[in-house]
């Protein structure tokens, strides 16, 4: 097949402007059809780029030629005899890790955002010419990214290339005056760039990056020194003020963060935030094999068109979150104490959720295209997050192949074997029934209970049997994410619901005192018996109220006054913490030691 051709502009950095040429060498007889992704690989939300799409047009030969939308997505140029080039004008202002995005500070893409797939040519090999601005603002832009070099110098503008429409897609582009470093990991060479107003360690963050990222080739290696699944791979970093984002691909990752995220010179501690973005490249790094390369069956390949269902994420998802972390632990980068504060925060986040009890993981899985990512004020009630809730599933499977002589490590390194060396999707059921023959008994209950049902996970139980202790008490407060033994006065009741510093209620939680009130959200509290309402007398009655005592409240519900009475309920142990068990027995040493030494 005829290569298609693309070619990329900043063309108006001040407009976020690229111009981006797609050319078919022998257009289809009766009209060629080109179309543009609804979604892109990692994000599962329907995000329609041709949204962004401001003007399309063809030419053949040097003459116009007609072009017409026939769908959302998709543009018919008029029959006529080749090369075709239909082009996009595309507006690139999302300062996110998914589309695009063009200023005088940086340009980045991914090619799901701006690159057309001519119907029918989706296998067609593509080149790629990556035009460098004329503004003179960009005078010292470079390009990052891991698109095959054809003709581009390393780091340059020019011509790149790619198996296919798919690869295309998969290698986003960054274009500025970014700092660089690199390190080996598994045999590779890594790259990270940064762009962004930061200054930070960089030999630092390539000495701790370097720990995770061989942990993580030896865990799927089986093996210290084992090779990375790619000869290259890049970190693409961007940070700002206050942001916060990540997207795996093949060989890069981009992601965004906030300035402070990134470790300090003259800083040895690893602090929350740094810590923070270790845990979110880990993640990414971790989806090089589990998502890019062990992939639901329902993913290979990729239909871009519409929504690609699977009841899966709880663990391309959820044990990507549960290694993230974890990797840093294992690695060295943090202690067993850090770890465990990180791991208690994650169950408390479900333990708050009282949509756990309604959503299974799997549901939560298949509805993430219309659940996940258009979060509402009712999610707290009806649902429970993949990632949290499958990070739990996938300790406590974990927990449980541990006590029968295997282990999730195990689990891994024998999915990577039969799925992501071979390609072959891994079917619906693939997991558990992995699962089982690792275990060498039935855990189909384990899965219909715990990813199928809604059932409490067995958490306490399973820790105490590695040597760790979970506790339950109440929150602190707004702050409080858990992980830590609580400081200070426990309140003694709550509110249930959460509020904005203006006391505008945001989740009203299901069997709280807030919901029995009749209180909604968007509501805005105004008055506690008759006094001015403030988040201070609102802690006041958490900390010296007693369940059953009842509270005259004075709200506004849009702006109609809402007058009821509120009886204060018992404040509920919703916070998790975990530690050491320091009267655990040799066993269960023995084991914590395994899974965490
Ligand atoms: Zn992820």
């Amino acid at each position: 097949m005829q290569p298609t051709r693309y070619r990329i502009v900043p063309s108006e950095i001040l407009a976020h402007r690229f111009e981006v040429d797609c050319t078919v060498e022998d257009p289809a007889s009766g009209g060629q059809r080109f179309a543009l992704p609804t979604w892109t690989p990692g994000s599962y939300l329907i995000r329609e780029f041709a949204r962004h799409v401001v003007a399309a047009r063809a030419s053949a030969g040097g003459r116009p030629v007609a072009i017409a939308k026939v769908a959302k997505d998709t543009w018919e140029a008029a029959p006529c005899d080749g090369p075709l080039t239909v082009t996009l004008e595309v507006h690139a202002f999302d300062l996110s890790v998914r589309a695009a995005y063009l200023d005088a500070t940086r340009g980045y893409f991914n090619g799901t955002s701006v690159f057309l797939c001519p119907e029918g040519r989706a296998a067609a090999p593509c080149t790629v010419e990556i035009v460098a601005p004329r503004d003179p603002a960009a005078a010292r832009w470079r390009v990052a990214t891991t698109l095959p070099r054809a003709g581009a110098a390393p780091w340059g503008f020019g011509m790149y290339a790619a198996r296919d429409y798919d690869e295309l897609v998969d290698h986003p582009v960054e274009m500025a005056d970014f700092a660089h470093t690199s390190f080996e990991a598994g045999g590779a060479t890594h790259d990270v760039v940064v762009s962004g107003r930061a200054t930070f360690d960089a030999p630092r963050l390539a000495r701790d990056l370097a720990r995770i990222c061989q942990w993580q080739c030896d865990l799927y290696g089986g093996a210290p020194g084992s090779p990375a699944p790619f000869p290259r791979y890049l970190f693409q970093v961007t940070a700002v003020g206050d942001g916060y984002g990540g997207l795996e691909h093949r060989a890069s990752t981009s992601l965004l963060c906030s300035r402070r995220d990134l470790p300090a010179p003259g800083v040895e501690r690893v602090t929350d935030d740094y810590r923070g973005f270790l845990g979110l490249a880990s993640h990414e790094y971790f989806h090089s094999w589990n998502v890019k390369r062990i992939r639901p069956a329902a993913f290979a390949p990729y239909d871009l068109a519409r929504e690609a269902y699977t009841r899966q994420l709880w663990a391309f998802e959820g044990i990507t979150s549960y290694y993230d972390d974890l990797a840093l632990l294992k690695c060295g980068v943090i202690d067993a104490a850090s770890y465990l504060e990180l791991l208690g925060r994650t169950a408390t986040a479900v333990q708050r959720t009282p949509g756990r009890h309604v959503q299974s993981a799997a549901d939560a899985s298949f509805d993430a295209w219309i659940k996940y990512y258009r979060p509402d004020e009712n999610t707290p009630n009806a649902g429970v997050s993949y990632y949290a809730k499958g990070a739990l599933v996938a300790l406590a499977l974990d927990l449980t192949l541990r006590q029968g002589g295997s282990s999730l490590d195990a689990l891994m390194r024998e999915l990577w074997r039969r799925h992501g060396e071979t390609g072959v999707g891994v079917p619906e059921d693939g997991i558990a029934r992995l699962a089982s023959a690792l275990a060498g008994r039935d855990l189909s209950p384990f899965f219909a209970a715990y990813v199928e049902g809604t059932d409490e996970l067995p958490l306490a139980r399973l820790l105490a049997s590695h040597g760790v202790t979970l506790s339950l008490r109440p929150s602190r407060g707004p702050k409080d994410r858990g992980g830590k033994p609580g400081e200070g006065v426990a309140p003694r009741t709550a509110l249930g619901a959460t509020f904005t510093p203006e006391l505008k209620l945001q989740h009203v939680f299901t069997g709280g005192a807030a919901r029995a009130a009749g209180l909604a959200a968007g509501d805005v509290l105004v008055a506690l018996d008759g006094l001015k309402a403030t988040a201070e007398r609102l802690d006041a009655y958490a900390r010296d109220g007693r369940p059953g005592d009842r509270v005259a409240v004075h709200a506004f519900r849009r702006d109609e006054l809402v007058e009821t009475t509120l009886e204060l309920a018992p404040a509920p142990d919703d916070t998790v913490w975990l530690a050491l068990d320091e009267a655990a027995t040799p066993d269960a040493v023995a084991r914590r030691e395994r899974w965490l030494g």
